[in-house]
């Protein structure tokens, strides 16, 4: 059984990833920082059904905490063969109200935790000759987005990541992915306004608005044994708002 460990599976995003994952057979580390119970509830959900899940605690945008998650998921398993980074915030504010303190805090959770879990699961991936990065970027880090210069900076430097890690791990037989999803239905988008969403909606080809489902499914995409082939892309999956 494949080990998988989602960051920021609490809610949203991550959260129906472990769950997908769960179900096709996976076992899951549920990564959470600030909502313990929500991250419990969900674990339970899936253990309550047979299947693998556990819960890890760790704020992935300090090097330490994200050295001990590592330390204790290698107590329970072998190693993690699949990581998803997806632990995020967003932030909309004029560019020239960004204090030092916004810029740093949207930099190391959006793009440094993702430096520093690649940096723990990549030995054990190496030494398997086999493994799968999977990162979770965004439309805005493709193309900017106003009032979310340091998050479009933080997602762009995700892509970056993304593809020069899958230039050196080819070899190892790691793939490197990236997903950049459009607007999707999630605390993090819960300020929007039916008007806002209605607009959005308009403005995207499809005609609707994304799930955290649509983004685990890219996820389940990238992980799987028929896309050793594909590497260092950007999947967006957005509705065709970028294209
Ligand atoms: P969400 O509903 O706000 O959930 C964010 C998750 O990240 C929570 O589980 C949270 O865990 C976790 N998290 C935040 N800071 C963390 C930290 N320092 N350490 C560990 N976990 C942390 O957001 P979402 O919409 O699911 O977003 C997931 C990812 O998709 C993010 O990277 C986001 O930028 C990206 N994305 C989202 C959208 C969208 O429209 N929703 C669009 C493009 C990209 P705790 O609550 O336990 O702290």
């Amino acid at each position: 059984m494949k080990n998988v460990l989602i960051t920021g599976a609490s809610r949203g995003i991550g959260a129906q990833t472990a769950r997908l994952f769960a179900e096709k057979g996976y076992n899951v580390f549920i990564n959470y920082n600030l909502s313990p119970d929500a991250a419990g509830k969900l674990c339970s959900e899936l253990t309550d059904k047979g299947l693998s899940a556990a819960i890890i605690k760790a704020d992935v945008s300090d090097p330490d905490q994200v050295r001990s998650m590592f330390a204790e998921i290698n107590e329970l398993c072998s190693g993690i063969d699949i990581l998803i980074n997806n632990a995020g915030i967003a932030q909309t504010k004029l560019f020239t109200d960004i204090t030092d303190d916004d810029w740093n805090r949207m930099l190391s959770v959006n793009l440094s935790s993702a430096f520093f879990c690649c940096r723990s699961a990549l030995p054990y991936m190496i030494n398997k000759k086999w493994g799968r990065i999977i990162n979770i970027s965004s439309m805005w880090g493709q193309v900017g987005g106003s009032c979310e210069v340091h998050y479009s900076a933080a997602k762009a430097g995700i892509i970056g990541l993304t593809k020069a890690l899958a230039m050196e791990e080819g070899l190892s037989g790691i793939t490197v992915n990236c997903i950049a999803p459009g607007v999707i239905r999630t605390d993090m988008t819960s300020h929007l306004s039916n008007e806002d969403f209605s607009a959005l909606k308009e403005e995207t080809p499809t005609g609707t608005i994304g799930t955290p489902g649509d983004i685990a499914g890219a996820a389940l995409f990238f992980a799987a044994e028929s896309s050793a082939f594909i590497t260092g892309q950007v999947l967006g999956v957005n509705g065709g708002f970028v294209v």
